[in-house]
């Protein structure tokens, strides 16, 4: 099995009805690059910035951000990286910062992420003009996390503009079409995702926050991960919603959380209209497997029928009957 599934690192992803899919790779430590190269990514979905803060007493400054990227573009060889800007709080600290969400009794609620890095924009700026300047030496996104809602991403896109000119100033390279997107990852944001999908390049479904945030229950907390569920059928109608906005808007979406990278749910997402994954390299040649053998005209009508059954059917049982030969 091992053997045949490295056959197939050199075919294009595509599914039997010829539709290109892209299988990217999620990384966290530069050195995980080679691997995501031995398993074929088409790219990298989502490279987490957060441990160049982690570990340590002070914060990272523009060039080692800067180093940081070119060693992965080096390592990348072309191939696209979309970067995710700095994530810190809720569980993630770094020693310069003694706790990101200043003692909020829920941290998963609070300043984190995107909010964190607006409300602290000397933390922000440095990254940001160092994924500006990486854009010019390599096929670079970059990608907010727990975009909440469209001031957020207009707030980002001002200081984009800002920085941009700072770079013409100071006479740095950047790629001036450097796409920008966002991680739907709040119930709140899939179900206004539209707006933000206009105003941005592409959107990312950050399923492992989406799933917390939806059914309310803490991600970290295994006393309650017993109702983590990616077929509840408020998570499938949220990550249909955040599909229909990216298609209606002219955006691509693609999908970077676990959910990703489990093979019960790829039938179902390329049915539902997915075409962009991300999953920890280890996932990719499985995941390929199932989309070379996949059909997507009839995953779709699959997944119309599974939706339209959604409140009078145990959604595990549909999902078995649309995952049936
Ligand atoms: C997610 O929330 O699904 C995601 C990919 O981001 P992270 O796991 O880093 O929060
Ligand atoms: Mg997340």
């Amino acid at each position: 099995r091992q053997r045949q599934l490295r056959d197939l690192v050199d075919l294009p992803s595509r599914t039997r009805d010829g539709v290109s899919i892209k299988i990217m790779a999620n990384l966290e430590l530069s050195e995980d690059v080679q691997v995501a190269r031995a398993a074929g990514a088409d790219g990298v979905g989502l490279y987490r910035t957060e441990f160049l803060y982690m570990n340590r007493d002070d914060l990272p400054n523009e060039e080692e951000h800067l180093t940081n990227y070119i060693e992965i573009l080096e390592g990348l060889d072309g191939i696209p990286i979309t970067i995710r800007t700095l994530d810190l709080g809720m569980d993630k600290r770094t020693g310069a910062m003694a706790d990101p969400s200043g003692g909020a009794t829920n941290p998963a609620l609070g300043l984190r992420a995107i909010r964190l890095c607006l409300k602290e924009i000397e933390l922000f700026r440095p990254q940001l003009r160092a994924i500006l300047r990486a854009s010019a030496l390599g096929s670079v996104r970059l990608m907010l996390p727990l975009v909440t809602n469209l001031h957020e991403v207009e707030t980002v896109l001002d200081l984009i503009g800002e920085i941009k000119r700072e770079l013409d100033a100071d006479g740095l390279d950047y790629d001036p079409q450097m796409q920008i997107g966002a991680m739907i990852e709040v119930p709140g944001a899939a179900l206004a995702a539209r707006p933000i999908a206009r105003r941005l390049d592409f959107l990312s479904i950050g399923t492992n926050d989406l799933i917390q945030y939806t059914l309310a229950i803490d991600r970290l907390d295994d006393a309650v991960n017993y109702l983590f569920d990616p077929t509840h059928p408020a998570i499938l109608r949220l990550i249909r919603i955040i599909i229909e906005a990216g298609a209606a808007e002219g955006v691509s979406v693609s999908m970077c959380g676990e959910m990703a990278s489990d093979p019960r749910f790829t039938r179902l997402l390329l049915g539902m209209g997915l075409r962009e994954f991300s999953m920890q390299p280890g996932a990719i040649l499985n995941i390929k497997e199932t989309v070379l053998n996949a059909d997507t005209q009839d995953l779709s009508a699959r997944a119309e029928f599974l939706f339209a059954h959604l409140d009078d059917a145990d959604p595990s049982l549909l999902l078995d009957a649309l995952n049936a030969d």
